[in-house]
C-alpha cells in the first residue's frame, strides 16, 4: 500500500469499486419477492386470579415464502399501573377474559411493528409448577472436559496460569488483620478488598470459587496439585480465624453468639468510619459463634440500622460480600469431596511445619464446616435480631432496628448477592436435623417482599431496580425452593428470568445501563443515552454498559432453571447466547484483564480493566467465568441425558465417556460413546438440544440415517432410550444462519459529542446481525449516521464468508460480509466495534395511524414522570429527611420536570394543532429525561464538573509524581463509576480532596 500514492490509490478504489457495483448488479441473482408475515401462532393465555399475564416475548412466526422463525414481541400492558390493574382480583375475577395488544418487533407493517393479540382468561387455578425436586442436573463440573485448540480452551489456560499467579497471602491479609492476628508479610489486599473498602472479602470469596473451579477443569495433574495447595491454605487460615470467635460466656452459660453482638442501644449508637472499624476489629471476641468475614462484624450489624451505601462513613453492601465466601467455601467443599486424592497431592501449606497427609475429603469436610458455621452465625443474627414489617410509612418501618422489609430494599447497602442460595445449599448439605432447618429459616431470611411479591404476581418490579443487585436473590430464591418447596419462589423466579428475556436483554444477553435496569423495552434508548460528559458538559457516547456481573448471575439462574423444565430449550438457547457472547468475550484473549461495564453499542471498545479476584465485582465472577464453560453443557437424569450445549468435549457419566466432536463455535456436532475397560456402556436415552437459531438444515443422524424428517427451532429431540455401542454414532447438523436480534425500542436520539444530551433521528428499528448463536459486530462503522441500512426480509443480502481454517484463540472465525462492512463475533472484538444497526427491513407497506395524531405513547411516558414526581414531592413535605434516601438525584429530576412541563403543553393542544412529529419529539425527550435519572444517594455526571477541572490540569501538569499519578488514578476511576452509576458524592469529595492536595504539595516541592 505505502508505495501507491494516495491519489493513484483513489482512482483506483474507484474503478474498483465501480467494477464490484457492476458485477455484483449483474451476476447476483435477482431480488427475491419481499417476504410478510403470514401467520403468527394463536397467543391465548391463562392467568391465575391475582397476576398479570405470562405473554411470550418470542413467537413462532410463518413467512409468506413458508419459511419459520422465532420472533420477538412487545407487548403494550408494560406499565406498571396497567400489569397492578390486571393482577387485581376485583377488576379481574376469575372467569373473566381481555385481551392485550402487541407487536412483533422490527417490522414495517405498522409504526410500532406486526401486530399481534394476546387473549387472556382469569382462572382460579394457580400456575402449574414442576416438583421441587430437580428434573434434571448438570454433570459435575470436573466430569466435563473441554477439548481441541479454541477460544474455550485458551481463555480456561490462561484462566489457570492467571489464578495460580495470585498470591494467597494476599487474600488472607484482610482476615488476619479483622481477627487480630499479625500481618507482617501479608501483602495488603488491593482493589474492593482494600483495606479503605468495605468490600473486603469479596475477592477472596470468588478466589476460592476460582480456585475451585480451577481445579474442576485444570487438565494438568501438576496445575492441580498448585490448585490443591492454595485451597488447603485458604480453608485450614480461614477456620483458624473463625475458630478465635468460639468464646465461652460464663455468665451465659453458653457460647458468646451473633445475637449477642452489638445489643440494641449500642447498634444505635454505633458509627461507620474506618476511625470506628479500627476499634471494632480490636473486639474480634464478641463478633459471635461462628463468624467468618474479611471486616468486622459491625459491617453486617450497621445494615440492621439502615445506613446507607457510602463507603467512607457507613456500609458498602455487608451481606454481599459475606455472599461470596460462604459460595466460595461450599464450592471448594462440591468440587473436593468427590475428587480422588492423587498420591503427589501430599503438599503441605507453607505455614505449618509437620507435613501432615490430608485427603481431598477432609478438605471438603473442613470448607463444608467454616460455611456451615458462619450460616449458622446469619441465622442467629437474623432470628433473634431481625423481624419483617411491611405496613406503615418509611419512618414507622425505620423505627426499630432489623426489619428486614427495609433492609434488602435499600440501595447497594441491601444488596446480598445470593445469600439465600449459599444457604439453601448448606442445608441440602449438611445432616443435623436442627441445623438444616435453622439453614433453611435463614434461607428465607433474605427475601425481599418490596421486590418478590409484585414478580411473583407477573407484575414487572424490575424496572429502575440495580441489576446485580436483585438478580442473585432470585437465584437463591428458586434453590430456596427445592427445600421449602414454596410455589411462590419458583414462579418468582420463572417471572423474573421471562420478565427480562423480552424487555431488558441485549443482543449478547446481558442486561443494565450502568449498573442499572431501566424501563421495560428501552434498550435502544439506554444504550444511546449512556453518556460521559466533560467538565464543558459535552455529552459522548459511552457504550460501555451491560455489566459483566449481570451475565454471570443470569447464566446461572438460567442454568438452575432448566433442572427444574430441562425440556424448555429456551433456557440453553439462552445461556448459548450469553456464553458464546458476552462471557467468552469478556477476557482479553492474550493477556488477562476482564470487562466490568461490557461494550455494547456504537464504536465500542471493550474495557478489561479487572486484572485479579478483588479488582472489581466483575473482577470477582470474572475470575469464576472462564473456568466453567462446561457447567452446562450435559444434564442427566436416571436414564436420560440431555447434551444441552455443542461444545468439543468428553464427559464421563455413569462409568461412559460421552464424545463431542466439533469445533468451536459448532455446526456439526459428532457424538459417540466409550464403555468403561471390561463394562457394557448403559442404556439410555439422548435428549439433543435444537437451537433456536436452527431454521434450516438441521438435522439428526444415528448411524447415517435420519431419526426425524422435522424439528422444531427451541426444543429437544430424543432418541429412545437404547442400548448403546461403541460404534453407535451421532451425527448434530446445524447450519448456521443469518438473523436479526432486534431491539424492542426504536431508535430516535443518541449523543453526539455535543452540548446537548440529545441528537434527533427518525424513528428507526435497530438490530445486531446474528449468524447462528454468535453476535456479529463490525470495526467499520463509527457513527450512526453511516449505520443506515435497508435490508431485504428475507436477510439474502447478508453474505456470510464461512469460517476460517486456522486453530487457536482466534481460529474457526466466522465472518459476514453486509452492505460492503465487515463483521466478526463480538466474542473476537476487543476495540472500536459496532454492534447495531438501523436497519428498514422492507417489510411490505407502512400503514400509518389514520386516527390522526396518536397521543398514547407521550401519555403513558407522562404517567411514569408524574409518579415519580409525586413520590419526590411526598419525599420534600417530610419533616426529617434522610439525604441518601431522597428517591431521585436533583440534576435528573429537574430535566425530568422540565420535560413534564413540555409534554403537558402538547398534551393540552388539540390534536389538529400539533403534528405527529412534534409528539414523538416530546415523547422521546421525556423518554429520555426518565431513563436518565438516578436514585438520590448516587452523584450524577454532572456533579463531575470540578473534578474533571481538576484533573485535566493534573494530567498536564509537567511533572508528574509518583503522588500525583495514584491521585489521578483515584479521580478517574472515580470519574467511571460516577458515570457507570454506582459513584458517590463522598468518592468525588475524597478523589478532589486527594487532587488537591497531592497538587499543592507538588507545587512546594518544586518551589
Ligand atoms: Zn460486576
Amino acid at each position: 500500500m505505502n508505495t501507491i500514492s494516495s491519489k493513484t490509490n483513489l482512482i483506483l478504489c474507484g474503478a474498483l469499486c465501480l467494477f464490484l457495483a457492476w458485477s455484483t448488479h449483474a451476476w447476483s441473482t435477482p431480488k427475491t419477492k419481499q417476504r410478510t408475515i403470514k401467520k403468527v401462532e394463536t397467543i391465548q393465555v391463562e392467568t391465575p386470579v391475582g397476576t398479570a399475564p405470562r405473554l411470550p416475548w418470542q413467537v413462532w412466526v410463518t413467512y409468506s415464502d413458508g419459511t419459520h422463525e422465532w420472533r420477538q414481541t412487545r407487548w403494550m400492558n408494560s406499565q406498571l399501573s396497567t400489569e397492578r390493574q390486571e393482577a387485581n382480583p376485583e377488576l379481574n375475577p376469575a372467569g373473566k377474559t381481555y385481551t392485550v395488544e402487541g407487536f412483533i418487533i422490527g417490522d414495517n407493517t405498522t409504526e410500532n411493528g406486526y401486530p399481534i393479540t394476546a387473549k387472556v382468561s382469569v382462572t382460579s387455578q394457580p400456575w402449574k409448577v414442576p416438583s421441587n425436586t430437580p428434573a434434571a442436573q448438570p454433570l459435575p463440573l470436573s466430569d466435563v472436559v473441554i477439548k481441541g485448540d479454541n477460544r474455550l480452551t485458551n481463555n480456561r489456560d490462561l484462566a489457570i496460569k492467571t489464578i495460580l499467579s495470585w498470591d494467597v497471602e494476599q487474600q488472607l491479609y484482610n482476615y488476619r488483620d479483622t481477627y487480630g492476628l499479625p500481618t507482617e508479610g501479608y501483602p495488603k489486599a488491593d482493589g474492593w478488598d482494600s483495606p479503605t473498602t468495605k468490600l473486603k472479602g469479596h475477592g477472596s470469596g470468588h478466589y476460592m470459587s476460582a480456585l475451585a473451579f480451577a481445579y474442576a477443569s485444570a487438565t494438568k495433574t501438576e496445575h492441580k496439585m498448585q490448585l490443591r495447595t492454595r485451597i488447603q491454605n485458604m480453608v485450614d487460615e480461614l477456620r483458624k480465624c473463625q475458630e478465635r470467635t468460639f468464646v465461652w460466656d460464663s455468665t451465659l452459660n453458653r457460647y458468646w453468639e451473633a445475637r449477642d453482638y452489638a445489643p440494641e442501644e449500642e447498634l444505635k449508637q454505633m458509627k461507620g468510619n474506618w476511625a470506628a472499624f479500627d476499634e471494632y476489629k480490636k473486639d474480634y471476641k464478641h463478633y459471635g459463634y461462628g463468624y467468618l468475614n474479611a471486616i468486622p462484624a459491625a459491617h453486617p450489624a450497621l445494615i440492621e440500622c439502615y445506613r446507607a451505601y457510602n463507603n467512607e462513613e457507613w456500609v458498602w453492601a455487608p451481606y454481599y460480600s459475606i455472599h461470596k465466601q460462604l459460595a466460595g467455601l461450599i464450592d471448594i467443599a462440591n468440587v473436593m469431596k468427590d475428587a480422588p486424592t492423587i498420591r503427589q497431592h501430599i503438599e503441605v501449606s507453607h505455614h505449618e511445619k509437620t507435613p501432615r497427609y490430608i485427603t481431598n475429603k477432609e478438605i471438603a469436610d473442613k470448607a463444608l464446616l467454616i460455611a456451615k458455621d458462619m450460616g449458622l452465625w446469619v441465622w442467629n443474627r437474623m432470628h433473634y435480631r431481625t423481624y419483617v414489617k411491611t405496613d406503615g410509612t418509611v419512618a414507622e418501618r425505620h423505627a426499630k432496628p432489623g426489619n428486614r422489609y427495609e433492609m434488602w430494599n435499600t440501595y447497594i447497602a441491601g444488596e446480598v448477592g445470593g445469600m439465600a442460595e449459599s444457604l439453601s445449599r448448606l442445608a441440602e448439605m449438611v445432616n443435623d436435623s436442627t441445623e438444616k432447618a435453622h439453614l433453611i429459616e435463614a434461607a428465607n431470611c433474605f427475601d425481599s417482599p418490596a421486590f418478590f411479591d409484585p414478580v411473583a404476581k407477573n407484575v414487572d418490579d424490575i424496572r429502575t431496580r440495580h441489576a446485580n443487585q436483585h438478580i442473585p436473590m432470585i437465584t437463591g430464591a428458586l434453590r430456596s425452593y427445592i427445600t421449602n418447596n414454596s410455589p411462590y419462589y419458583y414462579n418468582l423466579a420463572s417471572n423474573f428470568w421471562n420478565l427480562v428475556q423480552g424487555r431488558y436483554t441485549y443482543a449478547m444477553g446481558g442486561v443494565g445501563n450502568g449498573e442499572m435496569f431501566r424501563q421495560p423495552y428501552s434498550q435502544i434508548l439506554s444504550m444511546n443515552t449512556n453518556v460521559q460528559s466533560d467538565f464543558q458538559r459535552n455529552m459522548y457516547p459511552n457504550p460501555t454498559i451491560n455489566e459483566t456481573c449481570c451475565a454471570y448471575n443470569l447464566a446461572k439462574l438460567s442454568k438452575d432453571l432448566n433442572c427444574f423444565d430441562p425440556d424448555n430449550a429456551a433456557y440453553m438457547d439462552y445461556y448459548e447466547r450469553v456464553l458464546y457472547n458476552q462471557i467468552v468475550g469478556s477476557v482479553h484473549p492474550e493477556h488477562w484483564g476482564v470487562t466490568y461495564q461490557y461494550a455494547v453499542g456504537m464504536n465500542a471498545s471493550k474495557p478489561y480493566g479487572s486484572e485479579t479476584p478483588q479488582s472489581t465485582c466483575c473482577g470477582g465472577t470474572g475470575a469464576e467465568n472462564h473456568v466453567k464453560y462446561q457447567e452446562a453443557a450435559y444434564f442427566a437424569n436416571g436414564n436420560i441425558l440431555w447434551v444441552a450445549l455443542y461444545l468439543p468435549s468428553e464427559a464421563q457419566w455413569r462409568a461412559n465417556t460421552i464424545k463431542q466432536d466439533c469445533e468451536w463455535p459448532a455446526e456439526k456436532s459428532t457424538i459417540t460413546f466409550k464403555p468403561a475397560i471390561n463394562k457394557k456402556l448403559h442404556t439410555f436415552s439422548i435428549k439433543l438440544r435444537v437451537p433456536y437459531w436452527a431454521t434450516s438444515g438441521f438435522d439428526v443422524k444415528l448411524n447415517g440415517h435420519s431419526i426425524a424428517k422435522k424439528y422444531k427451532p427451541s426444543s429437544y429431540v430424543e432418541i429412545a432410550e437404547r442400548e448403546w455401542s461403541a460404534d453407535d454414532k451421532i451425527e448434530v447438523l446445524m447450519p448456521f444462519s443469518p438473523h436479526i436480534n432486534w431491539g424492542p425500542d426504536k431508535m430516535d436520539i443518541a449523543a453526539t459529542g455535543k452540548n446537548e444530551t440529545q441528537t434527533p433521528f427518525a424513528p428507526q428499528w435497530v438490530g445486531a446481525l446474528m449468524y447462528g448463536p454468535l453476535v456479529m459486530a463490525t470495526p467499520d462503522i463509527k457513527e450512526w449516521k453511516d449505520a443506515e441500512f435497508s435490508l431485504h426480509s428475507d436477510l439474502s443480502d447478508i453474505q456470510p464468508n464461512g469460517a476460517s481454517s486456522e486453530t487457536g484463540f482466534n481460529g474457526h472465525l466466522y465472518t459476514l460480509t453486509f452492505n460492503g462492512k465487515q463483521f466478526q463475533p463480538d466474542y473476537y472484538q476487543t476495540e472500536n466495534s459496532t454492534h447495531y444497526l438501523r436497519l428498514n427491513m422492507e417489510t411490505g407497506k407502512k400503514s400509518r395511524s389514520k386516527k390522526g395524531v396518536d397521543m398514547s405513547s407521550l401519555k403513558h411516558a407522562l404517567q411514569i414522570a408524574k409518579e415519580r414526581v409525586d413520590r419526590q414531592t411526598a419525599w420534600n413535605a417530610l419533616s426529617v429527611k434522610t439525604p441518601a434516601f431522597s428517591p431521585w438525584a436533583p440534576y435528573g429530576y429537574a430535566r425530568l420536570v422540565q420535560q413534564v412541563n413540555q409534554a403537558e403543553e402538547i398534551i393540552h393542544k388539540s390534536t389538529k394543532a400539533v403534528t405527529q412529529d412534534e409528539v414523538n419529539a416530546v415523547t422521546s425527550t421525556l423518554n429520555m429525561a426518565i431513563n436518565t435519572m438516578r436514585p438520590g444517594n448516587l452523584a450524577e455526571p454532572e456533579d463531575l464538573g470540578e473534578l474533571l477541572q481538576m484533573l485535566t490540569k493534573a494530567k498536564n501538569n509537567p511533572d508528574i509524581t509518583t503522588d500525583l499519578r495514584e491521585a489521578i488514578n483515584y479521580a478517574d476511576m472515580v470519574v467511571q463509576y460516577v458515570n457507570d452509576g454506582s459513584g458517590t458524592r463522598d468518592l468525588i469529595d475524597k478523589a478532589l480532596k486527594l487532587l488537591c492536595e497531592t497538587m499543592k504539595s507538588a507545587e512546594k516541592t518544586n518551589e
